[in-house]
Protein backbone atom coordinates (compact mmCIF):
# COMPACT_ATOMS: atom_id res chain seq x y z
CA UNK A 1 0.00 0.00 0.00
CA UNK A 2 1.19 4.11 -0.15
CA UNK A 3 0.76 6.00 2.88
CA UNK A 4 1.62 9.43 3.56
CA UNK A 5 2.78 9.81 6.80
CA UNK A 6 3.52 13.10 8.67
CA UNK A 7 6.10 13.38 11.42
CA UNK A 8 5.89 15.74 13.97
CA UNK A 9 9.45 15.86 15.83
CA UNK A 10 8.63 18.75 18.20
CA UNK A 11 11.17 19.30 20.97
CA UNK A 12 13.78 17.81 23.19
CA UNK A 13 13.44 14.32 22.77
CA UNK A 14 11.21 14.09 20.40
CA UNK A 15 13.45 14.64 16.68
CA UNK A 16 15.63 11.71 18.75
CA UNK A 17 12.75 9.03 19.38
CA UNK A 18 10.65 9.96 16.02
CA UNK A 19 13.74 9.06 14.40
CA UNK A 20 13.98 5.67 15.67
CA UNK A 21 10.29 5.18 14.62
CA UNK A 22 10.79 6.39 10.98
CA UNK A 23 13.50 4.09 10.68
CA UNK A 24 11.23 0.78 11.77
CA UNK A 25 8.18 2.29 9.53
CA UNK A 26 11.39 2.33 6.95
CA UNK A 27 11.98 -1.24 7.63
CA UNK A 28 8.51 -2.19 7.66
CA UNK A 29 7.82 -0.87 4.60
CA UNK A 30 10.56 -2.82 2.67
CA UNK A 31 9.95 -5.81 4.71
CA UNK A 32 6.24 -6.02 3.74
CA UNK A 33 6.29 -4.36 0.02
CA UNK A 34 4.91 -0.66 1.23
CA UNK A 35 5.59 2.54 0.22
CA UNK A 36 5.30 5.43 2.61
CA UNK A 37 5.93 8.95 2.04
CA UNK A 38 7.43 11.22 5.05
CA UNK A 39 6.77 14.71 5.23
CA UNK A 40 8.13 16.09 8.69
CA UNK A 41 6.47 19.34 9.78
CA UNK A 42 7.35 21.53 12.70
CA UNK A 43 5.55 21.80 15.97
CA UNK A 44 6.05 23.21 19.81
CA UNK A 45 8.40 25.43 21.00
CA UNK A 46 10.91 25.26 17.97
CA UNK A 47 8.20 26.10 15.63
CA UNK A 48 7.44 29.17 17.95
CA UNK A 49 11.12 29.95 17.79
CA UNK A 50 11.19 29.62 13.82
CA UNK A 51 8.04 31.08 12.73
CA UNK A 52 6.27 32.77 16.10
CA UNK A 53 3.65 29.93 16.34
CA UNK A 54 3.48 26.07 17.65
CA UNK A 55 1.13 25.14 14.94
CA UNK A 56 2.29 26.73 11.35
CA UNK A 57 0.18 26.54 8.89
CA UNK A 58 1.96 23.96 6.78
CA UNK A 59 1.53 21.77 9.31
CA UNK A 60 -2.07 22.16 9.51
CA UNK A 61 -2.34 21.36 5.93
CA UNK A 62 0.39 18.37 6.03
CA UNK A 63 -1.63 16.81 8.17
CA UNK A 64 -5.34 17.35 7.13
CA UNK A 65 -3.26 15.39 4.11
CA UNK A 66 -1.92 12.83 5.76
CA UNK A 67 -3.00 8.86 6.34
CA UNK A 68 -1.38 9.41 9.58
CA UNK A 69 0.07 11.66 11.85
CA UNK A 70 3.17 10.88 14.53
CA UNK A 71 4.23 13.45 16.91
CA UNK A 72 7.17 13.27 19.38
CA UNK A 73 6.92 16.03 22.22
CA UNK A 74 6.53 19.52 22.71
CA UNK A 75 7.52 21.44 25.68
CA UNK A 76 10.48 22.48 27.30
CA UNK A 77 11.84 25.23 29.85
CA UNK A 78 12.28 27.71 27.14
CA UNK A 79 8.83 28.30 26.83
CA UNK A 80 6.94 26.73 30.32
CA UNK A 81 6.27 30.51 31.71
CA UNK A 82 2.39 29.65 32.10
CA UNK A 83 1.45 33.19 31.35
CA UNK A 84 2.72 33.18 28.07
CA UNK A 85 0.35 34.48 25.34
CA UNK A 86 1.90 31.71 22.71
CA UNK A 87 2.39 28.49 24.02
CA UNK A 88 3.58 25.01 22.71
CA UNK A 89 1.03 22.89 24.26
CA UNK A 90 -1.24 25.19 22.21
CA UNK A 91 0.02 23.34 19.01
CA UNK A 92 -0.91 20.04 20.27
CA UNK A 93 -4.51 20.90 21.27
CA UNK A 94 -5.17 22.96 18.13
CA UNK A 95 -4.08 19.72 16.40
CA UNK A 96 -6.26 17.48 17.83
CA UNK A 97 -8.98 19.27 17.30
CA UNK A 98 -8.39 20.30 13.75
CA UNK A 99 -8.11 16.50 13.05
CA UNK A 100 -11.12 15.75 14.95
CA UNK A 101 -9.48 12.92 16.89
CA UNK A 102 -11.42 12.53 20.13
CA UNK A 103 -10.91 9.57 21.29
CA UNK A 104 -7.21 9.23 22.86
CA UNK A 105 -6.45 5.50 23.58
CA UNK A 106 -3.46 4.65 25.70
CA UNK A 107 -3.17 0.46 26.42
CA UNK A 108 -0.96 -0.06 29.41
CA UNK A 109 1.23 -3.39 28.57
CA UNK A 110 3.15 -4.78 31.05
CA UNK A 111 6.79 -6.51 29.65
CA UNK A 112 7.44 -9.39 32.14
CA UNK A 113 11.18 -8.98 32.42
CA UNK A 114 10.18 -5.24 32.79
CA UNK A 115 8.42 -5.83 36.73
CA UNK A 116 10.91 -4.74 38.39
CA UNK A 117 11.31 -0.98 36.81
CA UNK A 118 7.90 -0.64 38.41
CA UNK A 119 7.60 0.82 41.82
CA UNK A 120 4.52 -1.66 42.11
CA UNK A 121 4.86 -5.04 43.65
CA UNK A 122 5.09 -7.81 41.00
CA UNK A 123 1.85 -9.86 42.43
CA UNK A 124 0.04 -6.72 42.20
CA UNK A 125 0.60 -6.42 38.02
CA UNK A 126 0.62 -9.83 37.19
CA UNK A 127 -1.55 -10.47 34.30
CA UNK A 128 -2.10 -6.54 34.04
CA UNK A 129 -3.32 -5.42 30.35
CA UNK A 130 -5.47 -2.56 30.35
CA UNK A 131 -6.57 0.28 27.85
CA UNK A 132 -7.62 3.80 29.11
CA UNK A 133 -9.69 5.48 26.62
CA UNK A 134 -9.72 9.19 27.24
CA UNK A 135 -11.82 11.98 25.33
CA UNK A 136 -9.65 13.98 24.03
CA UNK A 137 -11.38 17.52 22.12
CA UNK A 138 -14.40 18.52 25.19
CA UNK A 139 -14.52 19.12 28.90
CA UNK A 140 -12.49 21.51 31.02
CA UNK A 141 -9.96 22.24 28.94
CA UNK A 142 -12.13 23.32 26.16
CA UNK A 143 -14.32 25.13 28.09
CA UNK A 144 -14.59 28.86 28.65
CA UNK A 145 -12.45 30.62 30.97
CA UNK A 146 -12.19 33.61 32.71
CA UNK A 147 -10.14 35.35 35.20
CA UNK A 148 -10.45 38.75 37.04
CA UNK A 149 -7.94 40.23 40.28
CA UNK A 150 -10.20 37.55 42.74
CA UNK A 151 -11.62 34.48 41.27
CA UNK A 152 -11.14 32.05 38.10
CA UNK A 153 -12.87 29.88 36.04
CA UNK A 154 -13.38 26.97 33.83
CA UNK A 155 -16.30 25.80 32.39
CA UNK A 156 -17.27 21.93 32.23
CA UNK A 157 -19.38 21.15 29.27
CA UNK A 158 -20.56 17.56 27.68
CA UNK A 159 -23.07 17.29 24.89
CA UNK A 160 -24.78 13.92 24.54
CA UNK A 161 -23.37 13.11 21.49
CA UNK A 162 -19.88 13.71 22.56
CA UNK A 163 -20.24 11.38 25.50
CA UNK A 164 -22.22 8.81 22.87
CA UNK A 165 -19.22 8.33 20.41
CA UNK A 166 -16.83 8.39 22.82
CA UNK A 167 -18.10 5.59 24.65
CA UNK A 168 -18.94 3.65 21.74
CA UNK A 169 -15.16 3.67 20.72
CA UNK A 170 -14.62 2.43 24.43
CA UNK A 171 -17.16 -0.48 24.44
CA UNK A 172 -16.27 -1.18 20.34
CA UNK A 173 -12.47 -1.55 21.90
CA UNK A 174 -13.85 -3.93 24.81
CA UNK A 175 -15.74 -5.90 22.37
CA UNK A 176 -12.92 -7.60 20.46
CA UNK A 177 -10.71 -7.87 24.30
CA UNK A 178 -12.35 -9.49 27.46
CA UNK A 179 -15.95 -7.84 26.69
CA UNK A 180 -15.47 -5.78 30.50
CA UNK A 181 -15.71 -1.96 30.51
CA UNK A 182 -15.41 0.73 33.17
CA UNK A 183 -16.79 4.12 33.23
CA UNK A 184 -15.32 6.90 35.19
CA UNK A 185 -17.15 9.89 36.42
CA UNK A 186 -17.83 11.51 39.56
CA UNK A 187 -21.71 11.78 39.19
CA UNK A 188 -21.80 12.04 43.08
CA UNK A 189 -20.73 15.58 42.84
CA UNK A 190 -20.56 16.91 39.39
CA UNK A 191 -23.25 17.62 36.29
CA UNK A 192 -21.69 16.61 33.58
CA UNK A 193 -20.64 13.28 35.61
CA UNK A 194 -24.52 12.30 36.20
CA UNK A 195 -25.15 12.90 32.20
CA UNK A 196 -22.09 10.80 31.30
CA UNK A 197 -23.40 7.98 33.90
CA UNK A 198 -26.92 8.00 32.60
CA UNK A 199 -25.82 8.07 28.97
CA UNK A 200 -23.40 5.43 29.28
CA UNK A 201 -25.83 2.92 30.96
CA UNK A 202 -28.16 3.70 28.60
CA UNK A 203 -25.95 3.18 25.33
CA UNK A 204 -24.37 0.52 27.08
CA UNK A 205 -27.44 -1.70 27.42
CA UNK A 206 -28.58 -0.72 24.25
CA UNK A 207 -26.11 -1.53 21.28
CA UNK A 208 -23.61 -4.17 23.24
CA UNK A 209 -25.39 -6.07 25.41
CA UNK A 210 -22.72 -8.35 26.28
CA UNK A 211 -20.36 -6.26 27.41
CA UNK A 212 -20.38 -6.07 31.65
CA UNK A 213 -20.41 -2.62 32.95
CA UNK A 214 -18.81 -0.97 35.80
CA UNK A 215 -19.20 2.15 37.26
CA UNK A 216 -16.25 3.87 39.20
CA UNK A 217 -16.27 7.39 41.00
CA UNK A 218 -12.36 8.70 39.58
CA UNK A 219 -10.96 8.77 43.12
CA UNK A 220 -12.33 5.47 43.89
CA UNK A 221 -10.80 4.67 40.43
CA UNK A 222 -7.25 6.16 41.32
CA UNK A 223 -7.09 3.49 44.03
CA UNK A 224 -8.29 0.65 42.15
CA UNK A 225 -5.65 1.24 39.62
CA UNK A 226 -3.17 0.83 42.09
CA UNK A 227 -4.85 -2.31 43.98
CA UNK A 228 -6.26 -4.24 41.32
CA UNK A 229 -5.35 -3.24 38.03
CA UNK A 230 -5.33 -7.00 36.25
CA UNK A 231 -9.26 -6.85 36.85
CA UNK A 232 -9.38 -3.91 34.41
CA UNK A 233 -9.75 -4.43 30.78
CA UNK A 234 -11.20 -1.03 28.80
CA UNK A 235 -11.45 2.13 31.09
CA UNK A 236 -13.11 4.93 29.70
CA UNK A 237 -13.32 8.59 31.18
CA UNK A 238 -13.53 12.53 30.12
CA UNK A 239 -11.26 14.26 28.91
CA UNK A 240 -9.18 15.34 32.67
CA UNK A 241 -10.08 12.02 34.58
CA UNK A 242 -8.27 10.54 31.68
CA UNK A 243 -5.50 13.38 32.05
CA UNK A 244 -4.54 11.80 35.02
CA UNK A 245 -5.78 8.02 35.29
CA UNK A 246 -3.65 7.20 32.39
CA UNK A 247 -0.30 8.92 34.21
CA UNK A 248 -1.03 7.43 36.84
CA UNK A 249 -1.41 3.67 34.84
CA UNK A 250 1.95 4.18 33.28
CA UNK A 251 3.76 3.90 36.31
CA UNK A 252 2.17 0.15 35.94
CA UNK A 253 4.97 0.27 33.34
CA UNK A 254 7.52 1.36 35.34
CA UNK A 255 8.86 3.69 32.81
CA UNK A 256 6.95 6.42 30.78
CA UNK A 257 9.50 5.72 27.83
CA UNK A 258 7.29 2.13 27.36
CA UNK A 259 4.13 3.65 26.60
CA UNK A 260 2.35 4.73 23.10
CA UNK A 261 -1.04 6.17 22.24
CA UNK A 262 -3.48 6.94 19.61
CA UNK A 263 -5.83 9.68 18.87
CA UNK A 264 -8.68 9.01 16.35
CA UNK A 265 -11.89 10.27 14.95
CA UNK A 266 -14.65 9.02 12.89
CA UNK A 267 -12.40 8.35 9.93
CA UNK A 268 -9.03 6.77 9.39
CA UNK A 269 -6.81 9.63 9.73
CA UNK A 270 -4.66 9.41 13.53
CA UNK A 271 -2.43 11.17 15.99
CA UNK A 272 -0.07 8.90 17.04
CA UNK A 273 2.46 9.74 19.56
CA UNK A 274 4.29 8.54 22.88
CA UNK A 275 2.69 9.28 26.00
CA UNK A 276 5.99 10.86 27.61
CA UNK A 277 6.88 14.40 27.48
CA UNK A 278 9.99 16.57 25.46
CA UNK A 279 12.25 14.75 28.71
CA UNK A 280 14.43 18.05 28.59
CA UNK A 281 16.93 16.74 31.40
CA UNK A 282 18.30 14.06 29.05
CA UNK A 283 17.58 15.61 25.68
CA UNK A 284 20.11 15.29 23.02
CA UNK A 285 22.31 12.86 24.80
CA UNK A 286 20.91 10.00 23.03
CA UNK A 287 19.50 8.39 26.24
CA UNK A 288 15.72 8.36 25.05
CA UNK A 289 13.83 5.30 25.39
CA UNK A 290 12.46 5.18 21.97
CA UNK A 291 10.00 1.91 22.69
CA UNK A 292 7.44 4.41 23.09
CA UNK A 293 7.77 6.31 19.80
CA UNK A 294 8.26 2.71 17.72
CA UNK A 295 4.80 1.38 19.88
CA UNK A 296 2.95 4.31 18.37
CA UNK A 297 4.18 3.93 14.73
CA UNK A 298 2.95 0.27 15.76
CA UNK A 299 -0.41 1.66 16.26
CA UNK A 300 -0.31 3.82 13.60
CA UNK A 301 -0.09 1.07 11.16
CA UNK A 302 -2.88 -0.63 12.50
CA UNK A 303 -6.16 2.26 13.10
CA UNK A 304 -5.06 4.26 10.41
CA UNK A 305 -3.22 1.76 7.80
CA UNK A 306 -5.20 -0.83 8.48
CA UNK A 307 -1.65 -3.02 8.58
CA UNK A 308 -2.52 -5.51 11.75
CA UNK A 309 0.04 -8.02 10.36
CA UNK A 310 2.70 -5.39 10.18
CA UNK A 311 1.65 -4.07 13.12
CA UNK A 312 1.69 -7.29 15.41
CA UNK A 313 5.41 -7.89 14.21
CA UNK A 314 6.05 -4.06 15.65
CA UNK A 315 5.08 -4.97 18.88
CA UNK A 316 6.56 -8.40 18.82
CA UNK A 317 10.29 -7.24 17.97
CA UNK A 318 9.54 -4.14 20.83
CA UNK A 319 8.77 -7.58 23.12
CA UNK A 320 11.72 -9.79 21.98
CA UNK A 321 14.42 -6.84 22.14
CA UNK A 322 13.10 -6.75 26.10
CA UNK A 323 13.05 -9.99 26.41
CA UNK A 324 16.49 -10.45 25.25
CA UNK A 325 17.67 -7.99 27.63
CA UNK A 326 18.18 -4.92 25.30
CA UNK A 327 17.44 -1.66 27.94
CA UNK A 328 18.04 2.26 27.87
CA UNK A 329 18.73 3.52 30.72
CA UNK A 330 15.31 4.44 32.17
CA UNK A 331 14.47 0.71 32.13
CA UNK A 332 17.88 -0.77 32.95
CA UNK A 333 18.55 -2.63 36.36
CA UNK A 334 21.54 -1.74 38.44
CA UNK A 335 24.78 -3.12 36.77
CA UNK A 336 23.17 -3.89 33.23
CA UNK A 337 24.60 -1.50 30.69
CA UNK A 338 22.28 0.77 28.95
CA UNK A 339 21.78 1.27 25.22
CA UNK A 340 21.68 4.35 23.57
CA UNK A 341 18.22 5.60 21.62
CA UNK A 342 19.81 4.71 18.43
CA UNK A 343 21.11 0.85 19.57
CA UNK A 344 18.07 0.17 21.01
CA UNK A 345 16.27 0.87 17.81
CA UNK A 346 18.82 -1.28 15.73
CA UNK A 347 18.13 -3.97 18.63
CA UNK A 348 14.17 -3.93 17.17
CA UNK A 349 15.10 -3.35 13.69
CA UNK A 350 16.85 -6.34 13.69
CA UNK A 351 13.59 -8.29 15.53
CA UNK A 352 11.98 -6.96 12.63
CA UNK A 353 13.95 -8.76 9.57
P1 LIG B 1 8.47 14.03 30.62
O1 LIG B 1 7.62 12.90 30.22
O2 LIG B 1 9.11 14.79 29.55
O3 LIG B 1 9.65 13.47 31.59
C1 LIG B 1 9.41 12.89 32.86
C2 LIG B 1 10.62 12.00 33.24
O4 LIG B 1 10.60 10.81 32.44
C3 LIG B 1 11.97 12.67 32.98
O5 LIG B 1 12.88 12.29 33.98
C4 LIG B 1 12.39 12.09 31.64
O6 LIG B 1 13.80 12.03 31.46
C5 LIG B 1 11.77 10.70 31.68
N1 LIG B 1 11.40 10.24 30.33
C6 LIG B 1 10.34 10.65 29.60
N2 LIG B 1 10.34 10.05 28.42
C7 LIG B 1 11.41 9.24 28.40
C8 LIG B 1 11.96 8.36 27.41
N3 LIG B 1 11.38 8.18 26.21
N4 LIG B 1 13.10 7.70 27.72
C9 LIG B 1 13.68 7.86 28.92
N5 LIG B 1 13.22 8.66 29.88
C10 LIG B 1 12.09 9.36 29.62
O7 LIG B 1 7.59 14.96 31.57
P2 LIG B 1 7.95 16.39 32.21
O8 LIG B 1 9.38 16.40 32.65
O9 LIG B 1 6.89 16.62 33.19
O10 LIG B 1 7.76 17.42 31.03
C11 LIG B 1 8.82 17.92 30.23
C12 LIG B 1 8.23 18.79 29.13
O11 LIG B 1 7.43 17.98 28.27
C13 LIG B 1 7.33 19.90 29.66
O12 LIG B 1 7.57 21.06 28.90
C14 LIG B 1 5.93 19.37 29.42
O13 LIG B 1 5.00 20.40 29.22
C15 LIG B 1 6.13 18.58 28.14
N6 LIG B 1 5.16 17.50 27.93
C16 LIG B 1 4.74 17.31 26.67
C17 LIG B 1 3.86 16.28 26.37
C18 LIG B 1 3.45 16.07 24.94
O14 LIG B 1 4.07 16.62 24.06
N7 LIG B 1 2.42 15.29 24.67
C19 LIG B 1 3.40 15.43 27.38
C20 LIG B 1 3.89 15.64 28.68
C21 LIG B 1 4.77 16.67 28.94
Amino acid sequence: MEALIVLLPGDGIGPEVIAGARRVLERVAGRFGHRFDFREEMIGGGAIDAVGEPLPESAIVSCKAADAVLLGAVGGPKWSDPNAKIRPEQGLLELRSTLGVYANIRPVTIYPELAGASPLKPEILAGVDLLVVRELTGGIYFGEKSRDDRSASDLCTYTVEEIERIVRVAARTASKRRGKLCSVDKANVLETSRLWRDVTDRLVASEFPGIELETLLVDAAAMHLLSRPAEFDVIVTENMFGDILTDEASMLAGSLGMLPSASIGDGKAGLYEPIHGSAPDIAGAGLANPCAAIASAAMLLRHSLGLDAEAAAVEKAIADAVGDGARTADIAAEGETPLSTAAMTDEIIRRLS
